[in-house]
């Protein structure tokens, strides 16, 4: 049967709670943690948190090393989902990729939910036109979904829009605790149908109001992390493409240069597999940049954001 933290040897009920308490949750999070880390958020010495996380990892299942074969294989079934830009498909080496996660970080403005909603239509349409003929799941924690905005971008991609709304799947997440359980339960209600596009609109927002000054950042990043592998997950079981969105912020210490940087520093960084920095330019115009590919190199291109949607 399934072990929990208390099953570990040397946490009794006041340190479960203070581990719960920061979201160090399951045999797994402990695990992969550091004594240090252990060590802060429960008090205990760094000497015994060091044993709790070594029991841990007999407990856990670790996860079975793969073949290089059987991880191409695994890749054969990636599939591409178009931008509706050619010209940011061709910079992402064909649209988005299944099993992976696309972050598009920029301002506000910069259109990050303007193409989370193209994607959306995008996934709803047939193969033909780029589409993967399934459905959406949709975390809005900002509350800027808009059907109107979907039946526009549906009927200048010539779909039914009734039937294009019925396809995308919203949850309105009210708080951090809340887009995490949503994540957690999106792969539950996404046997009931057939999901190709998970979308976090924004991922960031709600971890940036919550956690604020430096003695909550190593629980917030802790957290995020937590949830960045659940999306990951969630694409390699449905081979579906997940998309988030995050916004930036001025660093201080940046003189020359652009000074905005994504909010969640290494870990979205890290977990992300492709990342797309937008800025705004004339017009209806954005600049997408693509930065840190596993293998595709850096580059930028020009996308329009019209009435229809997104566009070259
Ligand atoms: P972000 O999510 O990055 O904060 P948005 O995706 O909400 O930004 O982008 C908002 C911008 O998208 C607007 O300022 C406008 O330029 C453009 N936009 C939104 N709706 C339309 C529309 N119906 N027609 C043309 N442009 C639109
Ligand atoms: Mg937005």
């Amino acid at each position: 049967e399934k072990k929990t933290i208390e099953d570990l040897p040397g946490v009794g009920e006041a340190t479960a709670e203070k581990l719960r308490e920061n979201g160090y949750d399951d045999i797994m999070a402990i695990a992969v943690a550091s004594p240090k880390d252990l060590s802060d958020v429960t008090g205990i010495g760094e000497g015994a948190a060091a044993k709790i996380i070594a029991a841990a990892r007999k407990f856990a299942d670790i996860g079975n090393f793969e073949t290089g074969e059987e991880i191409l294989e695994r890749r054969k079934s990636i599939q591409k989902l178009t931008t509706g830009s050619k010209n940011l498909d061709d910079l992402l080496g064909g649209g988005l990729e299944t099993q992976a996660i696309t972050e598009f970080f920029g301002e506000f403005g910069s259109g990050k939910t303007q193409i989370m909603h193209q994607l959306a239509v995008n996934c709803t349409l047939p193969k033909e036109k780029g589409g993967f003929d399934s459905d959406v799941m949709m975390i809005d924690t900002e509350n800027t979904f808009r059907p109107e905005r979907i039946i526009q971008m549906a009927k200048s991609k010539g779909a039914d829009p009734d039937e294009t709304l019925k396809r995308i799947h919203v949850a309105r997440a009210y708080n951090s605790h809340h887009q995490i359980l949503l994540a957690e339960k999106a792969q539950d209600t996404a046997k009931e149908y057939n999901i190709k596009l998970l979308i976090v609109d924004s991922l960031t927002a709600h971890f940036r109001s919550e956690y604020v000054g430096r003695g909550s950042l190593a629980e917030r990043q802790q957290l995020l992390n937590k949830h960045m592998h659940d999306l990951l997950r969630f694409g390699t079981i449905y081979n579906a493409v997940i998309a988030v969105t995050n916004q930036v912020s001025a660093r201080p210490d940046v003189f020359f240069g652009d000074p905005m940087a994504p909010i969640g520093g290494n870990i979205v960084g890290h977990t992300a597999t492709f990342r797309i920095y937008l800025r705004k330019s004339k017009g209806g115009k954005r600049i997408a940049r693509l930065i840190d590919s596993p293998y595709l190199p850096e580059g930028e291109t020009v996308i329009q954001i019209s009435e229809e949607g997104v566009s070259d």
